[in-house]
């Protein structure tokens, strides 16, 4: 290592989901406004090789880079609030470094060595910390350790970023640990001692924090602080409250207002300069003043678990943000409802998105979503598995081929209008195997797609599929006005089809979502949702 590049490492103590993410991102919004540049890596010590063949049930979203990563879906707050495009580099897991390790081995590259979690495991986890740092060639990276200290998976981590702090010194590192103070109600106190227990654990790894970030609903009074700043040897200053916020976004603004850029600056000897958040202020400012409403409702299968569309829903939100109104989102699960009950749902909403996802499970309602919002003139947005289905409604009951499916949903169609690339067919791992990552297309002239993309001929989106549509049956849906408004430069993919006559009736076979920042709104989904906010 150079030495040029700082590292921060932020760390999590008491209990999961205390938002460290969301400080880590934070802190990369507050240090790119000081003209820094910044990038972030996630390790997650999980086993699996990456989040691909994760659960949504289980664990959100799964994220994807342009680069084609399938990753843990803090990946998204972090392009979300640093405005940058993050890679494959920025999420490893356990799973990953142990299978580098072992196929070396097996290759025989260790000579006959003994192979041990320190050093050979710690030091595949430093390698993609200098990796991180040479590809960015950022000022900082900042680190997250998934999980909570004192987890048996998370120790290799642990160990690897403490031997950083040996290697680079500590004037190129930074620790910061999150917890959480919970208050009990019967006591009507703020607890520090699952805090100061966390911290000994850390310590007893060989890291002392240099900042602490403390999750709390109500606010820290100086008891408290100087209670923590006592049992755990960090100054009293460096003890930061992180409150929970209305909205997301505000975290920028309330850990600036505590000087956490300034505290972290200062470690490193940059100069202190203020960081220029204003447009992010404007953007909260915005967001809290609004008024009008947009009402969009969300068919999914899993619709019941918190962070599975996470991106989608920020990405309605961000479009929201762009015309200045709330987006409030409907989320429709598929498993719950028949043709009759889905109309009654739907009836009112302005706008309505079919999402992507995977197996034959829901099809059927988010096809009964579609030929909704065709026959009514609501806008559509149709994601990627949702653009199939908007294919098979629209051959079923325009083209009239009864059974028309996705040949993932029924394999024995008489009509795949959906389905497997021969080049996909031989592929049977499902990981890794999907088509993935940024591609490129071609925007057809005259068409909506390409409006809404300010007349552009080409564009590149992030994908994540196996099916597609299959062109023995384009020919046919033209005809009858499903119009293929985009094609893969490449490998001549259907990419986008629109309904002609219709307010706005568009699939997408790429995830747009993962490409919206809160200042920046993709341009389709502000297109659809000006769309929505046409409608009564
Ligand atoms: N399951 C579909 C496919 O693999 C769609 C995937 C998705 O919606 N992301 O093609």
């Amino acid at each position: 290592m150079d030495g040029r590049t700082k590292f921060i490492f932020v760390t999590g103590g008491v209990v999961s989901s205390i938002g460290k993410g969301i400080t880590a991102s934070s802190l990369g919004r507050l240090l790119k406004s000081r003209g820094l540049k910044v990038f972030m890596q996630k390790f997650d010590p999980y086993i699996n090789v990456d989040a691909g063949t994760m659960s949504p049930r289980q664990h959100g979203e799964v994220f994807v880079t342009e680069d084609g990563g399938e990753t843990d879906l803090d990946l998204g707050h972090y392009e979300r609030f640093i405005d940058e495009n993050l890679t494959k580099l920025s999420n490893i897991t356990a799973g990953k470094i142990y299978l580098e390790v072992i196929d070396k081995e097996r290759r025989g590259d260790y000579l006959g060595a003994t192979i041990q979690v320190i050093p050979h495991i710690t030091d595949a986890i430093k390698d993609k910390m200098e990796k991180a740092a040479e590809e960015s060639d950022a000022d900082i990276v900042i680190v997250e350790i998934g999980g909570t200290v004192g987890d048996i998976e998370s120790l290799p981590f642990i160990e690897a970023i403490r031997q950083w702090r040996h290697d680079a010194g500590r004037a190129n590192t930074l620790y910061i640990h999150s917890t959480l103070v919970p208050y009990l109600k019967a006591a009507k106190e703020l607890k520090s001692k699952p805090t100061q227990h966390s911290i000994k654990e850390l310590k007893s790894l060989g890291i002392h924090p240099d900042i602490l970030v403390l999750r709390t609903e109500r606010a820290l009074d100086e008891d408290v602080k100087n209670k923590i700043s006592l049992f755990s040897d960090v100054d009293k200053g460096a003890v930061i409250e992180a409150r929970d916020e209305e909205i997301i976004y505000e975290a920028v603004i309330s850990l600036k207002e505590q000087g956490l850029d300034r505290l972290v600056c200062r470690h490193f000897g940059y100069p202190d300069k203020e960081a220029d958040i204003e447009e992010w202020t404007g953007l909260v400012e915005r967001i809290k003043n609004t008024k009008q409403e947009v009402r969009i409702a969300v068919v999914g299968k899993y619709v019941a678990t918190k962070d599975a569309y996470i991106s989608l829903a920020e990405a309605l939100r961000h479009a929201g943000f762009h015309h200045r109104v709330k987006t409030t989102l409907d989320f429709i699960s598929t498993d719950e409802v028949d043709e009759k009950s889905l109309a009654a749902r739907l009836a009112g909403v302005q706008g309505i998105v079919v999402p992507g996802g995977f197996g034959s499970r829901g099809a059927e309602a988010k096809i009964l979503a579609c030929r909704y919002a065709r026959e009514r003139n609501i806008p559509l947005l149709a994601i990627c598995y949702g653009m199939h289905m908007m294919v098979a409604e629209y051959a079923r009951n325009v083209l009239g081929l009864e059974g028309a499916a996705s040949c993932e949903v029924d394999p024995k169609t008489p009509h795949p209008v959906i389905h497997l690339p021969p080049e996909q067919k031989e592929k049977t791992d499902l990981g890794g195997t999907l088509r993935i990552g940024r591609h490129d297309m071609l925007l057809a002239e005259g068409s909506l797609a390409r409006e809404i993309y300010d007349g552009a001929r080409s564009i590149g989106e992030r994908h994540r599929h196996r099916y597609k549509l299959n062109d023995n049956y384009t020919e046919a849906l033209i005809e009858a006005g499903l119009q293929i408004s985009a094609r893969n430069t490449a490998d001549d993919v259907a990419e986008i089809v629109e309904l002609k006559g219709h307010p706005f009736y568009l699939g997408v076979q790429y995830h747009p979502e993962y490409a919206s920042r809160p200042n920046r709104a993709h341009p389709l989904f502000a297109a659809f949702l000006k769309k929505a906010l046409l409608q009564e």
